[in-house]
């Protein structure tokens, strides 16, 4: 797109979003014109991580909020905020995590393992989520797992995670952790053999990493080296903490645009891996979504769930808002 064109665009967002009382939302993943603020030149009202965003929509004040990332994030923010109308600009715009799990499938699980509490990741559809008794996200994972008194969770769906949470409760608990085999695909691409290399480049280089990405990976990067295994929000803070200036990214490629913008004085090496779910949100879509907010058009965009399904899927949300 023409630098022009995108400028006429994100005027006519603005315009738009306040002749049809709409706020957006926007993932730390998007693209850097999606994820800078209103004020700053971007169209973006609030930018953070699906768990942050879906509380932020829970103060707007608008009636349409417009969800700037993937499906099962504005299916959260709807289950929060049932009274508003919550869109997203493509309705495929999906997740490997979300689709490796169905709600059958946790039925089956708690059959298989009776009485042994289900943890959800965040990552999840309503009706996954609507079956196990408290969600999570990367943020307070580790909390959530701890506070049950129960010996063995089952955890769903990130294995990566899974393990990587599951080496830390070990260690400070001794609790057992049962698994699902879903995986992300962005974060799985984070191989050990691929970061040890970029460590040999870049011998002073800390490392972020995402807790979705493989066990080797982590033990490649972190061990004998200071850095930081943990959520979007951890990376974020790490990076501004740490007294180093050199850092190696494993996340989504966009979120090193995040990094740079807070720390301009630091250097983020960041292999380039993209969502291309998340990247299904442009701002041609975002514009037509809201061209289409109170026409015959909006439904294309709406993401509507049936009352019963949001208030059984509230409950192991509104668990997990007690540890955010
Ligand atoms: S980065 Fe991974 S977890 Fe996040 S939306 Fe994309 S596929 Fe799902």
């Amino acid at each position: 797109m023409e630098q022009l064109e995108i400028t006429s665009i994100k005027k006519e967002i603005q315009r738009l979003k306040k002749e049809k009382n709409a706020v957006v939302l926007s993932h730390y993943y998007m693209t850097p014109e999606l994820q800078t603020l209103a004020g700053k030149g971007g169209v973006a009202d609030f930018v953070g991580d699906s768990l942050g965003l879906s509380i932020e929509a829970t103060r707007v004040t608008q009636q349409n909020i417009i969800f700037c990332g993937v499906r099962f994030m504005a299916e959260t923010a709807k289950i929060l905020n049932p009274s508003k109308n919550v869109f997203i600009p493509d309705k495929d715009a999906g997740c490997s995590l979300a689709s490796s799990i169905t709600a059958a499938d946790v039925i089956k699980l708690r059959q298989q393992h009776p009485g042994i509490p289900v943890i959800a990741y965040i990552n999840t559809y309503a009706a996954t989520k609507a079956e196990c008794d408290i969600c999570c996200t990367s943020r307070n994972a580790l909390n959530i797992a701890k506070s049950f008194d129960s010996g063995t969770l089952i955890f769903v769906p990130d294995v990566h995670m899974g393990h990587n949470l599951q080496k830390k409760i070990a260690e400070e608990t001794g609790k057992k952790l049962i698994l699902w085999n879903g995986i992300c695909d962005v974060h799985e691409q984070f191989s050990g053999s691929s970061l040890k290399a970029l460590k040999e480049i870049y011998p002073r280089a800390e490392f972020l990493l995402h807790w979705e990405v493989p066990e080797d990976a982590v033990a490649v990067s972190l061990n004998n080296r200071k850095g930081v295994l943990g959520s979007t929000n951890d990376i974020l803070r790490y990076a501004g903490e740490s007294a180093s200036k050199q850092f190696i990214l494993a996340s989504e490629c966009d979120l090193g645009a995040t990094l740079k913008g807070m720390y301009p004085e630091k250097e983020f090496i960041t292999p380039c891996i993209r969502c291309p779910n998340i990247k299904k949100i442009n701002l041609n879509n975002l514009l037509k979504t809201l061209e289409a907010i109170d026409t015959s058009e909006s439904g294309r965009f709406e993401i509507t769930l049936d009352q019963e399904l949001i208030r059984r899927a509230y409950i192991p949300i509104k668990r997990m808002l007690q540890f955010a």
